[in-house]
C-alpha cells in the first residue's frame, strides 16, 4: 500500500469552493512527541518511542515517507530507488532490534563492487578480507602495513579527538600512492560526501563499518522497506501524517518545547524531535533568538555536506543485460580528486545496477547513476539551461554506461535525471544537502536539548551519523534520550 493511502484523510471545503484534504484530520490536542520528518532517522525515533508507551505523532511534508530512503514509478512499471546502492551489515542488527525480524531478514548483500579507472581495473566483496588480499597483491603495499592500518581505522570511535585528517591518515600509511587512496576512499566519498580533509575517524568507522562484511542491500526495494516499517509504525499506535509541512516550533519563555505549528495548526506536545536539518531546525523552525548567542554562532557555522545528481535508465520491459557488478565506481579522472567528483563537468559516476532479482518476481533492469554535486553549480540556472544541462548529464551518462552496456539506447524505455534543486524540493534540507552535515554538526545535534528542553535533533550530521545505518542508529540513541527526558523516574 502506498502511504498515505490508508483512508485517514477527509476533504474539507476551502473558501472557493473546492475540496482539499484535511491531512491533519483528528489529531489529537497533545502528544507526548512529534517527530518532524520520516527519513529513517525519524521513522527509527517515532517507532522506538511508541513501542516504549508514548504517544507520537509523525509529521512529513512530502506526499511519500522515508525522506532520502525513497523511490519513485514512472509509466511502463518502471520503479527507481534514490539511495538503496548500499550499506554496512550493522543494518541488519538495527532492524531486527528496533524494527521486524522481516525487514531484517530481507538484508543481502551486494558481492560485486567494481572499480573502473585510468589507475586500476578490479572487482571486489568490498570487505576486510578481500581488501587485505587486493593491497597486497595487486598493489604491493607490505602485509604488515595493510594490517595495521585496518587495525587503526577500527580502533577509531565517536570519542577520538579530532586531531588526524584523512589526508594524514593515508600519508601515515600510504605516502605517494594516490591508487591505494582513490581504492580506500572513492566509495566512502560517494558513501557519505567525506573528503580528505575532514577528521581522520569519521573515515575510520564508516570504512570499517563496511569492511567488516561488505555491502548489503534490501530486498524487495525501498518501497517495500518503507511500507513495512509504515505497518510497524501504524501497529505500534504512532500517528501518521504526511503533506504536513512544520513551519515553527514552539518554545516557551522558560526554554521549553511546547508544540508546533504545522499546516497553520498548532499541535502540542512535550518534546520534539526533529528529523529535519540541523540548521534548518535551529535557525528557521525554532529561531535563533531562543538560543545562547554562542550556540547560535556554532550552528550558522556548520558546514552542510554536498548534494547528488542522479540519472535513472530503465529498460524496455524483459529486455536486460548480463552482470556487470552491482555497483561500480567509474572514473576517467587520472587520480583521486575530490573536486572533479563535485564538478557538474562529470568525469566520475557510480553506476548501481539492478537485476530482476532486486525485486523477486519482476523481470526488469534498471541503473541509477550517482554523482556528487555542488549545489551552487545547480542552484540558480535560468529555467532553459536548467533542462539543457539535465538532458546533458542523462545523454552523456547514457554514452558512458555503453561500455558497461553495450547498445544502452537501442535497450532504454525511459530515463530522466535529478539534481541538488530535485533534493532540495523533496527533502527541504537546505543546498539539497544529500548527507547532512560536516563533522561539526553532530555537536550542535546533541547539544541541542541543553538549549531548549524537550528538542531533539536526529538525522544525518557529522559523517558517521550519515548514510541509512547512521541514520537508525542516530534515531535510535536519540529516542533513548528522549525516553529518559519523558520518564525521569524510570533511569533513576
Ligand atoms: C543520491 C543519494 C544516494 C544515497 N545513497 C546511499 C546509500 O547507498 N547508502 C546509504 O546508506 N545512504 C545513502 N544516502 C544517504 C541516506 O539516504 C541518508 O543519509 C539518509 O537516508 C538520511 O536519513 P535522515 O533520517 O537523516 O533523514 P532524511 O532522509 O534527510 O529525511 C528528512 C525528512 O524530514 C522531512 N522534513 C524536513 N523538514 C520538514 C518539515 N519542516 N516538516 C515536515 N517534514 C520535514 C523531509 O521531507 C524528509 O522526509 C544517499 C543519499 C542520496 C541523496
Amino acid at each position: 500500500m502506498q502511504p498515505g493511502s490508508s483512508g485517514l484523510h477527509l476533504f474539507s471545503r476551502l473558501a472557493g469552493g473546492t475540496m482539499a484534504k484535511d491531512f491533519l484530520k483528528d489529531t489529537r490536542d497533545h502528544y507526548d512527541v512529534i517527530v518532524i520528518g520520516s527519513g529513517l532517522a525519524g521513522l527509527t525515533s517515532a517507532n522506538i518511542l511508541a513501542r516504549a508507551g508514548h504517544s507520537v505523532l509523525l509529521l512529513e511534508h512530502h506526499y511519500q515517507l522515508g525522506g532520502m530512503a525513497t523511490w519513485f514509478k514512472r509509466a511502463g512499471g518502471h520503479i527507481f530507488d534514490i539511495s538503496l546502492h548500499g550499506f554496512p551489515i550493522g543494518m541488519i542488527k538495527s532492524c531486527r532490534k528496533y524494527w521486524t525480524q522481516e525487514i531484517a531478514d530481507s538484508i543481502v548483500q551486494l558481492k560485486g563492487i567494481r572499480f573502473e579507472n585510468p589507475q586500476f581495473s578490479l572487482t571486489t566483496t568490498f570487505n576486510r578480507e578481500d581488501f587485505t588480499k587486493l593491497l597486497i597483491e595487486k598493489f604491493n603495499v607490505p602485509a604488515e602495513t595493510v594490517q595495521k592500518f585496518f587495525d587503526t581505522a577500527r580502533a577509531m570511535n565517536h570519542f577520538d579527538a579530532e586531531s588526524k585528517t584523512t589526508r594524514q591518515l593515508f600519508e601515515e600509511f600510504f605516502p605517494g600512492r594516490s591508487d591505494v587512496i582513490r581504492l580506500l576512499m572513492e566509495p566512502i566519498t560517494y558513501a557519505n560526501g567525506s573528503t580528505l580533509e575532514d577528521p581522520a575517524v569519521s573515515y575510520g568507522i564508516v570504512f570499517s563499518n563496511f569492511m567488516s562484511k561488505g555491502v548489503f542491500t534490501f530486498e524487495g526495494g525501498t518501497d517495500k522497506l518503507v511500507n513495512q516499517m509504515k505497518d510497524e509504525l501504524e501497529k505500534n499506535g504512532v500517528d501518521l501524517r504526511i503533506r504536513s509541512l512544520v513551519e515553527k516550533i514552539e518554545v516557551d519563555e522558560q526554554h521549553r518545547v511546547t508544540g508546533v505549528v504545522v499546516n497553520g495548526k498548532r499541535i502540542g506536545c512535550r518534546c520534539v524531535v526533529s528529523n529535519s536539518n540541523i540548521k534548518s531546525t535551529i535557525l528557521q523552525l525554532v529561531g535563533e533568538q531562543h538560543f545562547d548567542p554562542a550556540f547560535v554562532e556554532e550552528a550558522k557555522a556548520v558546514r552542510l555536506n554536498n548534494s547528488s545528481c542522479q540519472v535513472y535508465i530503465a529498460l524496455k520491459p524483459g529486455v536486460g543485460f548480463d552482470y556487470c557488478g552491482d555497483l561500480l565506481f567509474h572514473s576517467e579522472h587520472k587520480g583521486f580528486d575530490i573536486e572533479a567528483m563535485l564538478s557538474k563537468k562529470v568525469s566520475s559516476r557510480t553506476f548501481s545496477f539492478y537485476y530482476p532479482s532486486t525485486r523477486p518476481g519482476c523481470d526488469r533492469y534498471v541503473v541509477v547513476s550517482s554523482t556528487n554535486a555542488n549545489f551552487r553549480d545547480w542552484a540558480d540556472l535560468p529555467e532553459a539551461e536548467y533542462e539543457a544541462a539535465k538532458k546533458e548529464l542523462c545523454e552523456t551518462t547514457l554514452d558512458c554506461l555503453d561500455q558497461y552496456v553495450p547498445g544502452i539506447r537501442d535497450k532504454v524505455e525511459h530515463y530522466e535525471a535529478s539534481t541538488p534543486r530535485t533534493f532540495e524540493h523533496y527533502t527541504r534540507h537546505w543546498n539539497g544537502a544529500a548527507f547532512g552535515t560536516k563533522w561539526e554538526g553532530l555537536k550542535v545535534s546533541k547539544e541541542l536539548p541543553q538549549q531548549i528542553a524537550g528538542l531533539f535533533h536526529a538525522g544525518s550530521v557529522g559523517i558517521i551519523m550519515s548514510g541509512w545505518l547512521g541514520a537508525v542508529n542516530y534515531g535510535v540513541i536519540v529516542s533513548n534520550d528522549v525516553d529518559k527526558f519523558l520518564t525521569p523516574a524510570a533511569t533513576a
